[in-house]
């Protein structure tokens, strides 16, 4: 019987992340200053992001030398393995290979550690004291403490209101790693209380916690802001995970046809399929397909438009080029904290637009009925994110068992659900609703997009 995993030794973990902006075959729009319509330049950034950052942001050098300290902390859980979903094959009945890079064994339980390391040690070195974040469901907030506690950083999280008070596990387990937790509006920033005077219940939103973190930070010296999606420096360090899956298939002497993963801000798909973009780039495989999976509730690569917009609701943020459901976008109250954002990254929008890579968009009773079937097989429960990922794969892993392809599908496992086990009770005592994000929703927010 072949291996269930194929793993790697620690001296095995790549060494350098890749970066795509190197290889791609067009150019990326720039990002646009609000204030005067005009690019922005590295000083526009300085007040939020170390200087490291802002040049990986930018830079066009195609592998970028990852720090000694940051791969010494990389090894607590890297290399991940990859499994082979033999026993799914079997109950799916498909001829089809499926493989799983698993990031929920980080000790925060996903992908996200990969870039909140990195970036506490950029700040670090930097002599960064103390960084503020956002976090929707506290996955981002739980993996940039963890990053921060190791570093010796001072770590300040604005947790969206509705999640602050329905899960409070994740608070906890920030507060375990040492950092501060506030419920988002708060009182903290001038934003929050203008909002809170406005409506004290305001449940909050992404779009809003990451102004009130922007605004903490332009606020102290000492202070500096971090992202846990979208920006291509996060894309960057998530290519850990594609590089990892590409020796790991090479000893399984398999390579895709198939990629898939789930898309919230797209770092950790981005970070298993650009490895394997790269491939189909420069033609040598052209018959690759990248699928990305996002939720009904927030389509923004599926229905969104592509247009210059704001990375936050306060309007601090720079303009970029994205798929958009608006910055006023207050996303329904679905299960899966982490697909919630109104807008994508820049690059994935850029490949989706080039048709590079393919998109769709889940109900989300279908997408825990396959995370239920894939738990059932391999074990694993995964996160509510992930799960929409399982879906696609399952898709067409049952389309291979109608045409008898025997395709290879991978798919990025990017973390577990153990702290979302209120969304699979919701679904399996039949209480979960499905919600399609309405029409007249899309058009009212483009009335408010900033013209460019
Ligand atoms: C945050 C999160 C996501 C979505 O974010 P991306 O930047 O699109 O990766 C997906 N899966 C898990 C487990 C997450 O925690």
């Amino acid at each position: 019987m072949a291996e269930n995993k194929i793993m790697l030794g620690e001296d095995q973990i790549p060494t350098q992340w890749y970066n795509i902006l190197a290889d791609l075959p067009f150019s990326m729009p720039p990002v646009i200053h609000p204030g005067t319509g005009q690019p922005i330049g590295p000083e526009d950034l300085a007040p939020i992001f170390p200087m490291a950052l802002i040049k990986q942001e930018v830079s066009t050098e195609r592998y970028i030398d990852i720090p000694e300290e940051v791969q010494d902390v990389y090894k607590l859980w890297r290399p991940t393995p990859l499994y082979r979903a033999r026993r799914w094959e079997k109950a799916l009945d498909t001829p089809a290979r499926i493989y799983y890079k698993w990031e929920g064994v980080s000790p925060p339980g996903s992908h996200k550690p990969n870039t909140a390391v990195a970036q506490a040690y950029y700040n670090k070195q930097e002599g960064v004291k103390r960084l503020t974040t956002e976090t929707g469901a506290g996955q981002w907030g739980s993996a940039l403490a963890f990053g921060c506690n190791l570093f010796g950083l001072e770590c300040k999280v604005y947790m969206v209101r509705v999640s602050y008070h329905q899960k409070p596990y994740r608070r906890v387990l920030m507060e375990t790693w040492g950092a501060t937790v506030v419920p988002s509006p708060s009182e903290d920033t001038e934003f929050g209380r203008k909002l809170l005077a406005e409506d004290p219940d305001a449940p909050g939103s992404l779009g809003i916690a990451i102004s009130e973190a922007v605004e903490d930070a332009v606020s102290h010296d000492d202070t500096k802001y971090s992202l846990g999606s979208v920006l291509n420096h996060v894309l960057l360090h998530q290519t850990i995970t594609g590089q990892e899956t590409k020796k790991q298939l090479e000893i399984a002497g398999d390579y895709p046809d198939i990629l898939v993963g789930c898309i919230g801000g797209g770092s950790n798909f981005a970070g298993l399929f650009l490895p394997f973009a790269k491939d189909k780039l420069e033609g040598k495989t052209p018959s690759l397909r990248i699928i990305c999976a996002e939720p009904e509730a927030c389509p923004s690569l599926t229905r969104g438009p592509y247009a210059y917009d704001f990375g936050d609701t306060a309007m601090m943020t720079p303009l970029l080029k994205m798929y958009t459901l608006g910055h006023t976008f207050v996303p329904p109250p679905i299960h899966s904290g982490g697909l919630r954002y109104h807008g994508m990254a820049p690059i994935i929008c850029a490949l989706y637009h080039h048709k590079t890579i393919e998109a769709v968009a889940l109900h989300q009773n279908a997408v825990f009925e396959a995370a239920v079937s894939f738990a059932r097989a391999e074990g694993f429960v995964v996160a509510p994110e992930t799960a929409h990922a399982v879906k696609v794969v399952m898709d067409e892993a049952l389309k291979c068992k109608e045409s008898g392809e025997a395709k290879v599908i991978v798919f990025n496992n990017s973390g577990h659900g153990h702290f979302d086990l209120g969304a699979y009770d919701a679904y399996l005592s039949g209480e979960l609703k499905d919600y399609k994000y309405p029409e007249e929703k899309i058009k009212e927010a483009l009335k408010e997009l900033p013209k460019v």
